[in-house]
């Protein structure tokens, strides 16, 4: 339960899960409340719609939730099936009041609950939106309700209309507020923890993740990777150009490491530092022989012409030395790979050339 609330609180895919089980309950709810409203005044109408309704209702939910879990964060899939549900909602919300008591229905509240995830996305509009929206239905339910209303129904109804304007304007109000901190937040920690130009982790963000692992003992490898005669490709290009290959050697190394794996960070310019969390040796092996392979076959492309550059990389394997020797060690390895020519492979291991 915390774990959920973390993750809502961090995410508004954690937000989506918690609004989706909301949904399964709320299935159950009805069928018990319109069960014992049935057991009372059977009208087999009454029956026929709710079962459909709740069949159309499981197939959505259903659906909803294979994409919610299945489909990338951010996908069209996802979008359309996480943004578009409070209007699914918000049809068989009013669908489910008039079958279950109207304005008397004990299921009114879900709208208060439909509206906030409404403001999730839309915020303080969408919020009034949507409470408008609630208001416009309500209504249409109050009007063909009952013919001869009483005093106590235009009460009940109107206390209704108060209570769905201040959900959307406090619930619109209170959500901007959280997501414009959100947001700030997220600004500040990318400039903290990331790089400018590659869109990497940072050094400060490398030297925090090395701390840590070492505290943890955790089993990992230290990679130091710098690009070959860089200098030169400044030289003859200009650093517009340098920038430019820099940029797309940090996605080549990002795209290759699998996440569950490692981590690379911008150490400082041409030189990156990997970190991998594993401890199989021909995995490393596999994954820095495949990392040197796909940059030299990167093709940089620059006023009309074509070129490509190579990296040279030295793997120290975490032991019981203290963080600043491990680095040392890793850049001692890599400055071997340049001294044996570059465009190579230097482990801790076997000081064996790749
Ligand atoms: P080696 O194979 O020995 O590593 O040779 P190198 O030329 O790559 O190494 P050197 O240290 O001589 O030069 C590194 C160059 O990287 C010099 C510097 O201008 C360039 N560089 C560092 N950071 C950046 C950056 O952010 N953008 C650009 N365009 N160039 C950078
Ligand atoms: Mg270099
Ligand atoms: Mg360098």
């Amino acid at each position: 339960m915390k774990r959920l609330v973390k993750q809502a609180y961090q995410s508004d895919h954690g937000l989506e899960i918690i609004f989706s089980s909301l949904r399964w309950l709320f299935l159950l709810l009805s069928i018990l409340v319109f069960y014992i409203q049935y057991k009372s005044n059977p009208v087999d109408l009454y029956l026929y719609l709710f079962i459909t309704l709740v069949i159309f209702g499981f197939i959505y939910m259903a659906l909803s939730d294979l994409c919610l879990h299945l489909t990338p964060e951010n996908s069209f899939v996802y979008n359309t099936m996480t943004k578009g549900g409070p209007f699914f909602d918000y049809i068989s919300y009013f669908a489910l009041i008039a079958l279950t008591g109207g304005i008397y229905s004990p299921l009114i509240p879900i709208a208060y609950l439909i509206i906030l995830h409404v403001t999730v996305y839309w915020k303080f509009i969408g919020g009034m939106i949507a409470s408008l929206l609630f208001m416009v239905g309500y209504t249409i339910v109050f009007m063909i309700q009952a013919s001869n209303k009483l005093s106590y129904d235009y009460m009940t109804y109107s206390t209704q209309l108060v209570f769905l304007l201040l959900i959307g304007f406090l619930g619109g109000i209170v959500v901007s507020r959280e997501r414009q901190l959100f947001t700030e937040k997220n600004v500040l920690e990318n400039l903290a923890n990331k790089d400018h130009l590659t869109n990497l982790h940072n050094h400060r963000s490398f030297q925090e993740q090395l701390r840590v692992s070492k505290e943890k003992n955790l089993v990992f490898y230290l990679v130091f990777a710098d690009i070959d005669e860089f200098k030169k490709i400044n030289d003859k290009y200009g650093h517009v150009v340098g920038d430019l290959v820099l940029k797309k050697i940090a996605k080549v190394l990002s795209t290759n490491i699998p996440q569950n794996v490692g981590t690379v960070y911008r150490y400082g310019g041409e030189e990156f530092a990997i970190l991998l969390f594993t401890d199989q040796y021909c995995l490393v092996e596999r994954l820095l022989e495949n990392l040197k392979l796909k940059i030299s076959e990167e093709v940089h492309y620059c006023h009309g012409g074509k070129f490509s550059v190579t990296m040279s990389f030295g793997c120290s394997k975490n032991g019981s030395e203290e963080p600043i020797q491990l680095i040392e060690e890793a850049d001692r390895l890599l400055y071997e790979a340049k001294r044996q020519g570059r465009n190579r492979i230097i482990h801790k291991q076997e000081l064996k050339s790749g």
